[in-house]
């Protein structure tokens, strides 16, 4: 039976967005109900408010969340009802040519639920990434369940969902970054951060932030950036090749997506 939650969507293009009723059904073979604990606030969500990922309104937002299982279908083996677990934006099938390669983040198989959630008028809803978790309870391919221990703190954890894999993601598969490497991260937001711990556990000696904000700079330094550049009273390119012997850095990360501090990076680069 479907069950009423609330939830936030937005209708059409730069909208503004509205929490309403939504219905969520019960879960079809492989897919689960996952009652939300937290949810980050990405950038992504905007993108989607915005119209820049796409015209499927409405959109369900809300994609770096924790949750407890509650209702899982046929066939379920990964999580049971219970279980605390985060969500990613896909199930990959395991199977396929990347898979099999072992960089499953290249999947070209993977999975969310198929069965729909909808307004209480049977609009059907597009969830963004796949998930849809700026609602009470949301419906997934139970393979974008990843199981996590009770205890974790829900709000910390869930960011592994979207903004940590995509930091450390870059640094590690994108970047490949090596041991003694040197790499500049441009912009130390949720992303950025994650992408200086990335290059810190691939090996990576000098690693520079580059922000505008201090109490940002601050956190990268926490985080394992060695030095720090404040591109609002520096030239970020300039300062990032004053700590790399004058060369740029070996691997340059642009976690900002402006056109500016792309061509930053560009020109960054040893
Ligand atoms: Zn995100
Ligand atoms: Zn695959």
């Amino acid at each position: 039976m479907s069950q009423k939650v609330q939830a936030v969507i937005v209708r059409a293009k730069d909208a503004p967005v509205e929490t309403v009723t939504i219905m969520v059904p019960d879960p079809g073979p492989g897919e689960a109900v996952v009652d939300i604990l937290t949810c980050g606030v990405c950038h992504t969500d905007l993108h989607y408010k915005l119209g820049g990922i796409g015209n499927d309104y409405p959109y369900l937002l809300g994609h770096e969340a924790t949750g407890v299982v509650s209702k899982i279908g046929d066939g379920v083996a990964n999580v049971a009802v219970g279980d605390h677990v985060i969500l990613n934006w896909r199930a990959v099938c395991g199977q396929c040519r990347a898979c099999a390669k072992g960089q499953a983040q290249y999947c070209f198989n993977t999975a969310n639920a198929t069965r729909k959630m909808t307004l209480e008028d049977g609009t059907e809803l597009s969830p963004a990434l796949g998930i849809g978790a700026f609602a009470e309870k949301t419906l997934v391919a139970a393979g974008q369940c990843t199981k996590v221990d009770e205890d974790v703190d829900a709000a910390a954890v869930g960011l592994l969902g979207c903004g940590v894999m995509a930091g450390i993601g870059a640094a590690i598969n994108t970047g490949e970054v090596k041991r003694g490497e040197s790499v500049a991260v441009i912009g130390c937001g949720g992303v950025g951060i994650a992408a200086i711990a990335g290059a810190k556990l691939a090996g990576a000696t000098t690693i520079v932030a580059v922000d505008i904000d201090e109490d940002k700079l601050a956190m990268a330094r926490k985080m394992g950036a060695t030095h720090t550049v404040n591109s609002k009273t520096n030239d970020a390119v300039e300062g990032i090749k004053s700590h790399t012997g004058g060369f740029g850095a070996d691997v340059v990360i642009e976690a900002v997506g402006r056109p500016e501090t792309y061509k930053q990076a560009f020109y960054a680069r040893d």
